[in-house]
């Protein structure tokens, strides 16, 4: 484990605790001194709690700093937390947004460059070489997957096959013929690929694919060993979140022992739901993360919303970031539908615009790997029928109108008015049958 190749840059993964807490502070220090210049947002929020930039001196000083959510992503739509000219900004990704609104992010040619370096950081853990061929199933496009893995691959100087997701039998065709050694895509859909191989008779044994990254939506230690055993394959998770770069803001190595959090390019938090303050290693928590390098878009103290906890014990691979939990569960309602983010309230906003009734109950499984959500709706004067034909019809409509929102197919069922159960406190509007924590 001590093969220096294992490393892609081994001054930061191996880095002394002092050497990071260093970087972390002065880097902060930067930041923070960087966005109050450029980023009227900060600015604003730094002054109405009283917090000038040389208040920070160093990373201790992190508590001094506000928060931000996913809602002032959406207040200040499109551009507005970006630090730099839109002339310097190299790429734009997005994500969905509670309401339809996509959050948008930015990032110059250097913040691109980084997140190819975290990215090559996991694939050279796992044991690649610019010798081998990635395969990436990802989708390619706003999402941050495809792209996200694509800078990666690029930077170690691996050779990409740039799939993009769908048509599951091209794609056991590819990995058979090009011959990659690493499949990066959604666990779920990992899954569903070993299982269509199954069908179709084809031996994975037989394949030289030898490992996988698998992330974006969580998935278990039972997904993992099930995928290892199918596909014959390594299966590695990795982590990220559009807010703060995509995949890659963490990483597990060969020790397949929660994910080293990338410290040199951002500071993880884990606070108490309740008081806000830190936790212990080892104890849950909600995760925050900053950007201490990032040019374009440098959010600061973000809420994930993610529930996780990290350990600074020593990993057996020689890095010396701290590992994070998978995450354990989430502090809002969000569902990750096929890798796809989707909130309730999307769902029950095309309800009201297209005159359907408030009464509507979510139900999401998973069926044969992949994930399914069925939204029953009650039937209301305006949208009652009892013939069979125009119910199905206005079920067809609806169905087509989420999915234009979410981006996700769903399956609409029209119930008869009172049939959905009335909660006497919050509604229970999802029923998640996945298990997936
Ligand atoms: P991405 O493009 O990385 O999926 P999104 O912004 O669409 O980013 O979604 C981010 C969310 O996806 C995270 O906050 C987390 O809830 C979930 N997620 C990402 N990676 C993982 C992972 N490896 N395990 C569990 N959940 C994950
Ligand atoms: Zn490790």
């Amino acid at each position: 484990m001590s093969d220096p190749k294992r490393y892609w840059q081994p001054e930061a993964e191996t880095a002394s605790r002092d050497q990071i807490t260093a970087w972390q502070s002065e880097r902060l220090v930067s930041t923070v001194k960087r966005v109050y210049q450029n980023v009227a947002p900060y600015r604003d929020r730094m002054d109405a709690a009283g917090v000038r930039p040389e208040d920070i001196k160093s990373v201790d000083d992190i508590r001094k700093l506000p928060f931000t959510t996913k809602q002032d992503l959406r207040d200040f739509y499109p551009f507005g937390l970006f630090a730099v000219p839109m002339e310097q900004i190299a790429r734009l990704h997005a994500s969905s947004g509670t309401t339809g609104k996509q959050i948008v992010v930015g990032y110059t040619q250097n913040d691109l460059d980084i997140w190819g370096d975290i990215v090559a950081r996991q694939l050279t853990a796992i044991g690649l070489s610019p010798r081998d061929k990635v395969h990436i199933s990802y989708g390619f496009g706003l999402f941050t997957g495809g792209l996200g893995i694509f800078e990666g691959a690029r930077r170690m100087g691996a050779t990409i096959i740039p799939v993009s997701s769908g048509n599951t039998e091209r794609q056991i065709t590819i990995l058979q013929d090009f011959e990659p050694a690493c499949i990066a895509c959604t666990p779920s859909y990992a899954m569903y690929i070993a299982e269509t191989m199954e069908k179709m008779g084809v031996d994975a044994k037989k394949l030289p694919l030898r490992c996988g990254v698998f992330g974006a939506e969580p998935w278990t230690e039972e997904m993992r060993r099930q995928i290892e055993q199918k596909l014959d394959i390594k299966a590695y998770d990795i982590y990220g979140l559009t807010e703060i770069m995509g995949p890659g803001v963490a990483y597990e190595c060969e020790c397949q022992a929660g994910m080293h959090v990338n410290e040199d390019h951002f500071i993880i938090e884990v606070l108490d739901t309740e008081t806000g303050l830190p936790v212990k290693d080892g104890e849950k928590g909600e995760i925050v993360f900053s950007c201490i390098t990032k040019e374009a878009f440098p959010i600061l103290r973000y809420r994930t919303k993610d529930i996780g906890a990290v350990t600074h014990e020593k990993c057996a691979c020689g890095r010396t970031f701290v590992r994070m939990s998978k995450p354990m569960g989430r502090t809002d309602d969000m569902l990750i539908i096929r890798g796809v983010n989707v909130f309730p309230s999307q769902i029950e906003t095309v309800l009201l615009k297209t005159g359907h009734s408030p009464n509507y109950q979510i139900e999401v499984d998973r069926v044969n790997n992949l994930d399914t959500i069925a939204v029953r709706v009650e039937m209301n004067e305006a949208t009652f029928s009892d013939t069979v034909s125009e119910i199905s019809q206005r079920e067809r409509a609806l169905a087509e109108a989420i999915k234009s929102l979410i981006g996700v197919a769903v399956k609409v069922i029209l119930v008869s008015p009172g049939s959905i159960e009335r909660s006497t406190g919050k509604a229970k509007r999802v029923i998640d049958h996945r298990k997936l924590h």
